[in-house]
């Protein structure tokens, strides 16, 4: 199954991955995560886009695009992929039709409130990108991964001045593509609003 998760930062697209790729058997490709992983390892790509991420703008398509097209020469994404932070532009939507036919676009909607919350309360673990919630997701032990027993961190763009930039981001260049992917009939709503087995049964029941 080729899918996309769309939404608004924060609204539990890698939560859901997590979870999906495992029930679902596919891998997920997160570029948010390519990115940190390039930033972490100061790879030239980490060097070029530290600053982007870190004030929440976006990566200039063509570098963007590229990353992607990469990481789809591995065949592990022959028999589908869960695609989560990408498509995040109509130019890379564009671009992605013309090397992947998606089977669905799955839209987490939530409200600007709960967005807020969600991200501000964010934590992960930067060596495996596991991701907790202060509240709704804690760790066993403060501060602390369940597995590995590394400090847990807070992103720079989970940051309060980060968060609104990156909101406003969105609103403009990427909430467009719910509409063009709702044109080619393959969006799904989901309310990203419930607690994470809820939202993941009806991404389940949607898929089926
Ligand atoms: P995204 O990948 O869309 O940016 P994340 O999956 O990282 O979002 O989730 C953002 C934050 O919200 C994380 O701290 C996560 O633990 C928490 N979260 C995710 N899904 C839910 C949910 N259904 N209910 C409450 N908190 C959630
Ligand atoms: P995420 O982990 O999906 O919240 O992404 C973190 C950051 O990585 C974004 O705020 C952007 O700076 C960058 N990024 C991730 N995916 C893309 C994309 N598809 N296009 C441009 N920038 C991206």
């Amino acid at each position: 199954m080729n899918l996309v998760f769309l939404g608004p930062p924060g609204a539990g697209k890698g939560t859901m991955a997590a979870v999906a790729k495992d029930f679902f058997n596919i891998p997920h490709i997160s570029t948010g995560d390519l990115f940190r992983y390039n930033i972490k390892n100061e790879t030239e790509l980490g060097k070029e886009v530290k600053a982007i991420l870190a004030s929440g703008e976006l990566v200039p398509d063509s570098v963007t695009i590229k990353m992607v097209q990469d990481r789809f020469t591995n065949d592990d994404t022959k028999n589908g992929f869960i695609l989560d932070g990408f498509p995040r532009t109509i130019a890379q939507a564009d671009a992605l039709a013309q090397f992947k036919k998606l089977d669905a676009v799955v839209n987490f909607v939530l409200d600007r409130e709960s967005i807020i919350k969600r991200l501000s309360g964010r934590r992960m673990c930067k060596s495996t990108g596991r991701i907790y919630h202060v509240l709704y997701n804690p760790p066993k032990v403060e501060g602390i991964d369940d597995e590995t027993g590394e400090p847990l961190i807070q992103r720079d763009d989970d940051k309060e001045e980060a968060i609104l930039n990156r909101l406003d981001v969105y609103q403009a260049q990427t909430e467009p593509l719910i509409e063009y992917y709702r044109e080619k009939g393959l969006l799904i709503d989901i309310d990203a609003s419930k607690e994470p087995s809820v939202v993941f049964e009806q991404l389940k029941k949607a898929l089926n």
